[in-house]
């Protein structure tokens, strides 16, 4: 039989999948002696069961419930339901990981029309009975009811108005208990039957009420951001309870053993005089700091200090702790490691590295490598933030916070920016590459539509700059130049406010503050270097990007897309020309115009990468996507060709496709023209002999993208050796270089022994592996993924961790194939997972040998390989 309840002392700390993590360190602190109030913990497998029996809890797990509670009532000497002395519980939920957006807890819980009279006598205090037995209705109507405490809170308002007094602690006994008796006609109003009066009831009630609550919206939206699997349950506390608001000697308060946002070594918390847990949150009063218990009570204080760095020494990590003092006697109510903000991890961490506490390897993991993000990117003053008035929500593409007015096109954001230097958004339906200048002067992106490998959320995560897209609510009128919201309407020059770590829109200016990087944070990257062996690099177009990754340690680029290059000034029209060319010759005389300017880049660019490898890739997106769409600038180009308006726009046409995604891009380009690639060729080996004529030692990676077939690699590949080898011969040097491939389509990685004939390395571009092994657009795909994660069918976005099963299983065939074939061959990934850290472990234990990130992932994606290998050495 399986057993579904544990008695605190029954469990410990490596319980915490069965126990949660408040049932399994209650139980802890129960085995260390410490004073916690008793109780038991209903598992995270009664949880699971709850669901696979049709949402009812079976009779076997009630009856083991009775037990548990027959067991405690014996330990704290007091009976459920007595109408003297009752036995008084809290309800308190507790998944694996801590998770807001789940039931409130529910205190007080054995309360009724009887033993509320009992416990009147017993303290002596019939207001402190009746406010108990007030705030239980109120929390169980609440909470387990789902009828909403505004009733029973208007109810408390007019009393309050009756007796013209302000604060509740001014209502008396007789106040509170018609109250009572007017919450409990509220209750059967609403309710259709009256208050439950019968103890056993009100904790059934309440332990369902949990377990429901694990699969509310709120519930589930918080796992998806969080990868926190639906399978995982919640547990269920029930704990005898303590009063920290009967009198003077009683309060309750929570503390921290070192500063959660400095990381400074001091104990911080606060603490509230005659007051029950909701109390200290609820802002009625204020608290006072944890320091001032130390004059007011410091016996007690040294008590809770002890206890404190006993806790701290016994977890070997910063603790929150929760803790209520009755009648002058401390209980612990809760501990666990204390989120902190990432200053304060760093801080924490290397601290206790110094004091001995912790290896380097054990201090790396207590940093998340996520929260290196807000280190990297300017944040929200925390003040301004909390009063900033939230307008909608859309996907967190990539990081940071941003405060600007509202532009609608790319040029206009150039202009207003050039004009008075102050911070511009860019607000756009969905943004194209023809975008990119504007998106390189915003402060912020926001789109209506597109997911988190859309177009503006790759882009932007590139250049570091905030994003939050697919704001599904937000309809965006160009021509008009406003955006409307929930009838509200936002109209160019408005200030807005993105938080790009969150998906949240502010419709106003708020603060910012700029982001540092300290000496401690220098200390964790050497510290992950040491421990990491995936290697790290970047995705990088462009000299700029190329800096930015140098600085935060890459070492190497694993993508330079090097169309992203030809959006820029002065360049388009060149490109334009080779597109629209009607024949080789004219094509090549654009593709002449071209070489100069990329060769020139890919010069900054190895520069900047300091002899590091730099992989580029071939042109890849559909060439449509370069033309021209309105009428003025069809003319400009045609003149500039020198060709007729109507031929250049049959050009257009003909150039049009209604699957693009699928269509005539990456290698199939190279294919139909190979001009192309072997002028991309020259443009690489040039610079590298130019470079490496300096005294620099480039080995250029020549990367051809949406291979399917070995055939087709064979084919650009003989071009681009030709190629080489002429332009090596002639400059008269030696030179070393790398043809490979990315693997991106499904049909390569069941195909890759045969593929890795041709290609000399294999990068992954898990973007379009993971579009075209689900057969969804990536670009669409977030119209329906809500649905998905909705029905459970998901419950994560495969664009934003890899899905491990399927384009996991593609994923690791193709390692294993490609190393029959060639042993040595290199492995890497170049998709936006890249900079993934769930997806880096993957990676990691599937043997690739780098992964490649946005520049402003690099740091994370260190720390992230380096928490991979002390997991799961290689
Ligand atoms: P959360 O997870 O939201 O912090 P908790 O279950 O920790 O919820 O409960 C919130 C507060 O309720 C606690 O900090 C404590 O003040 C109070 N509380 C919970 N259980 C008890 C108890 N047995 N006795 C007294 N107060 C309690
Ligand atoms: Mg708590
Ligand atoms: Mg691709």
């Amino acid at each position: 039989m399986t057993k579904y309840v544990y008695l605190f002392k029954e469990g410990n700390a490596d319980m915490r999948n069965l126990l949660g993590g408040k049932g399994a360190n209650l139980a802890e602190m129960t085995s260390l002696g410490m004073p916690v109030p008793q109780g038991f913990t209903v598992t995270t497998e009664a949880c699971n069961a709850y669901y696979d029996n049709g949402k009812v809890i079976v009779d076997d797990i009630i009856k083991q419930i009775n037990d548990a509670l027959g067991k405690t009532e014996k330990i704290v000497g007091k009976k459920f339901g007595d109408s003297n002395d009752p036995f008084l519980v809290s309800v308190r939920s507790g998944a694996r990981a801590s998770m807001p957006g789940m039931m409130d807890t529910i205190l007080n819980l054995g309360l009724n029309d009887e033993s509320v009279l009992g416990l009147a006598k017993l303290t002596n205090n019939p207001r402190f009975a009746y406010d108990s037995y007030r705030r239980f209705m109120q929390m169980f109507a609440d909470v387990v009811m789902d009828i909403s405490k505004d009733n029973f809170e208007a109810l408390l308002s007019a009393k309050k108005k009756v007796k013209g007094v302000v604060q509740d602690t001014e209502l008396d006994a007789n106040d509170l208990k018609a109250l009572v008796s007017e919450y409990k006609a509220k209750y059967l109003e609403l309710k259709g039957e009256p208050f439950p009066q019968d103890p056993k009831e009100q904790l059934i009630e309440a332990i369902t009420a949990v377990f429901r609550s694990w699969d509310n919206p709120r519930a589930n939206t918080y796992r998806r951001l969080n990868s926190i699997p639906y399978e995982w349950g919640t547990a269920v506390n029930v704990q005898s309870m303590v009063f920290g608001n009967m009198g003077d000697d009683s309060g309750t308060g929570v503390a921290f053993t070192r500063n959660p946002s400095t990381g400074e070594n001091e104990l911080y918390g606060e603490y509230l005089f005659n007051a029950q847990g909701e109390d200290v949150v609820a802002g009625i009063r204020t608290p006072k700091p944890i320091a001032e218990l130390k004059q007011d009570n410091p016996s007690l204080y040294k008590e809770f200090q002890d206890i404190a760095s006993k806790l701290e020494e016994h977890y070997r990590d910063m603790q929150d702790m929760e803790f209520t003092i009755e009648r002058g006697k401390l209980y612990m109510l809760q501990t666990r490691n204390g989120k902190r903000t990432a200053q304060a991890a760093l801080k924490i961490a290397i601290d206790l590295v110094k004091e001995g506490v912790l290896s380097e390897k054990e201090a790396l993991l207590k940093v998340e490598p996520k929260q290196l993000d807000s280190l990297l990117h300017p944040q929200f003053e925390p003040k301004a933030l909390a009063e900033a008035k939230l307008i909608t929500t859309g996907l967190n593409a990539s990081p940071g916070a941003a405060t600007g007015r509202v532009v609608f096109t790319a040029d206009r954001a150039k202009e207003l920016k050039e004009k008075d230097g102050l911070p511009v958004i860019l607000v756009r339906e969905e943004t194209s590459p023809e975008d990119i200048e504007g998106m390189i002067v915003s402060s912020g992106i926001l789109t209506a539509r597109g997911g988190m490998t859309s177009h503006a959320a790759v882009v932007a995560r590139g250049m570091g700059t905030c994003c939050v897209a697919g704001a599904g609510q937000v309809h965006v009128y160009e021509d008009e130049k406003y955006f409307e919201v929930s009838g509200e309407k936002y109209y160019e020059g408005d200030w807005i406010s993105l938080d790009g770590s969150t998906g949240k829109v502010y419709g106003e200016k708020v603060e910012t503050q700029d982001a540092t990087v300290s000496e401690d944070f220098e200390t964790l990257m050497t510290w992950s270097d040491k421990f990491r062996v995936l290697d790290i690099r970047a995705n990088a177009d462009n000299p700029r990007d190329a800096k930015v990754a140098y600085r935060y340690g890459a070492h190497g680029i694993g993508l330079c897309r090097t169309e992203h290059m030809f959006f820029e000034e002065g360049r388009i029209s060149a490109v334009r020309e080779m597109i629209a060319a009607k024949n080789q010759a004219e094509r090549k005389k654009a593709l002449e115009k071209i070489l100069p300017m990329q060769k020139s880049d890919f010069i900054e660019l190895y520069k900047e990468m300091k002899g590091y490898p730099v992989t580029i890739r071939y042109l890849d997106p559909p060439l449509h996507e370069f033309l021209p769409t309105e009428q003025d600038d069809i003319e400009a180009l045609a003149k500039d060709m020198g060709i007729p308006t109507n031929e250049l726009t049959a050009t257009i046409i003909e150039l049009h496709e209604s699957n693009p995604m699928l269509g005539h891009r990456g290698v199939r380009l190279s294919i139909t023209y190979p001009e192309i690639a072997e002028m991309q060729t020259r443009a690489v080996i040039e610079a590298a002999i130019e470079v490496n004529k300096e005294g620099m030692n480039v080995i250029p990676e020549i990367m051809i993208p949406l291979v399917g077939d070995v055939k087709e690699l064979k084919y650009v590949k003989d071009v681009v050796v030709k190629t080489a080898n002429e332009v090596i011969k002639k400059a008269n040097v030696k030179l070393e270089y790398h043809v490979g491939t990315m693997i991106e389509i499904p049909r390569a990685a069941i195909l890759a022994d045969e593929i890795a004939k041709e290609a000399e390395f294999f990068s992954f571009g898990t973007n379009d592996l993971t579009q075209m092994t689900f057969g969804f657009s990536r670009d669409d795909a977030g119209k329906f993924l809500a649905d998905y994660y909705e029905k459970k069918i998901f419950e994560n976005d495969p664009f934003a961790h890899i899905d491990q099963k399927g384009v996991g299983k593609l994923m690791k065939m193709a390692v294993q194939l490609g190393k029959e074939t060639r042993p040595d061959i290199k492995l890497g990934i170049c998709g936006e997972h890249g900079g993934d850290p769930q997806s880096i472990e993957f990676c990691h234990n599937i043997g690739l040998s780098y992964v490649s990130c946005s520049p402003f992932r690099v740091p994370i994606a260190r720390l992230a390989a380096a928490h991979a290998n002390i997991k799961n050495p290689r």
